[in-house]
């Protein structure tokens, strides 16, 4: 393992933009359950795909209840050591962004600025309306929804108001897509923390990076799907490996833009 760790440390240190790419698993260490692992709260149920969630109110209400059940259990997770670590790199200037499958806001919580943040998945922590893309706070949503037993339509245009998160059978959002391919295409050093790699499209992104000549390290507890194109592959816990990963005064040259990766992007 010793010699793992120096190899990580010494891939990090000669990189100049490093990207992380973070799943389910990056956010045990807060509390809250990755998706695939044993006992997994996320499996319970059967998921509700974004058809039923359009076509049957009561598929919305069941969504919602679940929504509004697991919030209540993970409400206190805060940011942990590898969540740090990487706010860490990105303040330093070390990473130039995270990209993550995660819905759960930790990233941010972190200090992660939200431009350095791509979400593949979503946010839960927010909702949207579907038709007119409005935001609309949980805390608006909830007290309606305990006292109707529906959630809200939209106020604005009467859209169907859903979590801020893509479920399954629903379009990945194309922003993202093509922020996390620009940054794959660019990076020289591709950091996955805690993901299985099995849940496509997102899972292309690091096999985008290797195909344009990144380095690819997985820090991950049990082996995953693209262990065998990975330069380096670490099976252990992400926080005892997160220390070794900064911090990094001194870059080599300046941060690398955003701006030189999403240029012709419509916002920053
Ligand atoms: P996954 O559950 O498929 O894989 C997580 C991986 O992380 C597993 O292989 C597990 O062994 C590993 N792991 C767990 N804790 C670890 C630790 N402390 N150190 C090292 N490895 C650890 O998750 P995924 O690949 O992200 O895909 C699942 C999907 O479910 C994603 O799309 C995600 O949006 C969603 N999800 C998100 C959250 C969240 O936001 N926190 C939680 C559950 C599910």
């Amino acid at each position: 393992m010793d010699l793992k760790i120096a190899a990580l440390q010494d891939l990090v240190l000669r990189s100049r933009c490093v990207v992380a790419f973070t799943g389910a698993g990056i956010s045990t260490e807060s509390g809250v359950p990755d998706f695939r692992s044993p006992g997994s709260p996320w499996m319970r149920n059967k998921p509700i795909a974004f058809e039923a969630f359009l076509k049957s109110g009561e598929a919305r209400n069941e969504a919602w209840r679940r929504k509004f059940a697991m919030d209540d259990l993970y409400r206190d997770a805060q940011p942990n050591r590898g969540h740090r670590a990487l706010a860490s790199m990105v303040a330093t200037g070390k990473m130039t962004a995270v990209v993550t499958q995660n819905i759960d806001g930790l990233h941010q919580a972190s200090g992660i600025p939200d431009d350095r943040i791509v979400e593949l998945h979503g946010n839960g922590t927010y909702a949207r309306c579907l038709s007119c893309g409005e935001r609309h706070e949980l805390d608006e949503v909830r007290p309606i929804f305990e006292a109707t037993g529906e959630a809200p339509l939209c106020a604005l245009c009467g859209g169907i108001v859903k979590p801020a998160t893509i479920s399954f059978g629903q379009a990945m959002p194309e922003e993202p897509m093509r922020r996390a391919q620009a940054l794959a295409r660019t990076c020289d050093l591709m950091l996955v923390l805690g993901s299985s790699l099995v849940v496509y499209p997102a899972a292309a992104i690091p096999v985008l990076a290797k195909g344009h000549g990144a380095r690819l390290v997985i820090v991950n507890r049990e082996p995953t799907g693209l262990d065998a194109i990975a330069d380096l592959v670490i099976n252990g816990e992400i926080g005892p490996i997160s220390p070794f990963l900064g911090p990094h005064r001194e870059c080599r040259g300046d941060p690398v833009p955003l701006s030189s990766i999403f240029s012709g992007f419509p916002r920053a």
